[in-house]
């Protein structure tokens, strides 16, 4: 019976645990800060804090530019 216990719980993938607990400590924050969204008018991939959103559509400051002229 012990050896059976112990055999299982070499079996347990305790890796993975550990890694996913590590992903949501390191997550939070920094992802939020300068996530890059893709610009609808050029392609361009530019952080969120530069892009703007316009029927429902990513624009990005400069392409904006164009459009308010
Ligand atoms: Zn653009």
């Amino acid at each position: 019976m012990t050896v059976e216990v112990s055999e299982e719980i070499r079996d347990i993938p305790y890796n993975k645990m550990f890694h996913i607990e590590h992903v949501e400590i390191d997550l939070p924050e920094k992802a939020k800060i300068y996530e890059s969204v893709k610009c609808s008018e050029c392609g361009e991939m530019v952080s969120e804090h530069r892009s703007r959103v316009r029927n429902g559509k990513i624009i990005c400051i400069p392409c904006l530019g164009e459009v308010n002229k």
